[in-house]
């Protein structure tokens, strides 16, 4: 594998950056997550286009245009032959001190690695999982807004071990209020009464983009979609549920916190979906070429 880093590519085990990246000393950067499928980049704008709002956010200037960064992703694909595969994104704040003033980091560093992902085990598909609420709450908007995608997931990874402990694969987060905000790494529908219902952002949702696939695709099937404040109770009387990520794709969840979801299996609105969604994937995307 080639890892583009500020515009150079290295081979695996050359591929390095500083201890004084303050993206390893504070977790001070943005990220993506992308997928490619058949020979396309899967909503590449869309990414990009949330990465220039994460590093505005936390006052990052990245060091390429949007169309040089466009460009980065589709050729690290190219050089890694890749056509089905996932893409990580990263700007860090870049080398800079011991302290954690960021105007000493003189210019943030592109990091490209273009590989494979594997989630979920294939049969949890087929199955539907189980998820537990946990105790970690999600971070505040006016703290650090879970709408940034961060390098610091210190956040989630406390909610995923707590979800490891349970013995399940995602854990739901409620925000300090108590209201559903999303999983760790993947948004929450659930249906009732043939509508479709997702916390809104601010609830403390990642503004996902996998989220916004998935209500395009019900408003074409002319299905209801709405933004709704949702309680755990609403999650356990849900007819279904299912979690949407870039990774993951369309997850059916089948019980949570011990409460079987509708039937207790994979509905048929999250089936219909997945069917959907998967269609999308084969037709659209930016050529890798
Ligand atoms: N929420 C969180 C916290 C995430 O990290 C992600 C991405 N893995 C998502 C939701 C899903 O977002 P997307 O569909 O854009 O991948």
């Amino acid at each position: 594998m080639k890892i583009f880093i500020d515009g150079k590519y290295y081979d695996e085990k050359n591929a390095k950056i500083s201890v004084f990246d303050h993206g390893l000393l504070y977790g001070d950067g943005v990220f993506e997550g992308i997928r490619a499928y058949h020979g396309r980049v899967f909503k590449l704008k869309e990414h990009i286009d949330r990465l220039y709002c994460s590093a505005k956010a936390i006052l990052l200037d990245i060091p390429l245009s949007r169309q040089a960064m466009t460009r980065a992703v589709i050729d690290a694909c190219r050089q890694n032959r890749v056509r089905n595969g996932y893409i990580r994104l990263l700007v860090t704040r870049g080398i800079g001190t011991l302290g954690l003033n960021p105007n000493r980091c003189k210019r943030p560093s592109v990091i490209v690695i273009a590989g494979k992902i594997q989630l979920y085990p294939p049969a949890l598909y087929a199955r539907g999982m189980e998820i537990v609420t946990v105790p970690t709450t999600r971070n505040l908007v006016n703290a650090v807004n879970p709408a940034i995608k961060s390098l610091n997931y210190l956040n989630n990874i406390l909610a995923k071990i707590e979800a490891n402990i349970a013995g399940v694969e995602e854990a739901i987060m409620l925000n300090a209020e108590g209201f559903v905000a999303e999983c760790t790494g993947d948004n929450l529908f659930i249906v009732r009464q043939r509508q479709l219902l997702t916390p809104p952002l601010s609830a403390g949702a990642l503004y996902g983009i996998t989220r916004g696939t998935v209500i395009d695709l019900a408003r074409e099937a002319d299905l209801n979609v709405a933004e709704a404040t949702l309680t755990r109770y609403d999650l356990y009387n849900a007819d279904e549920c299912f979690l949407t990520g870039t990774g993951a794709e369309i997850i059916p969840v089948v019980k949570i916190d011990g409460r079987a979801i509708g039937s207790g299996k994979p509905g048929p609105l999250t089936r219909q979906l997945t069917d959907q969604y998967h269609a999308l994937t084969r037709i659209t995307g930016e050529p890798i070429r």
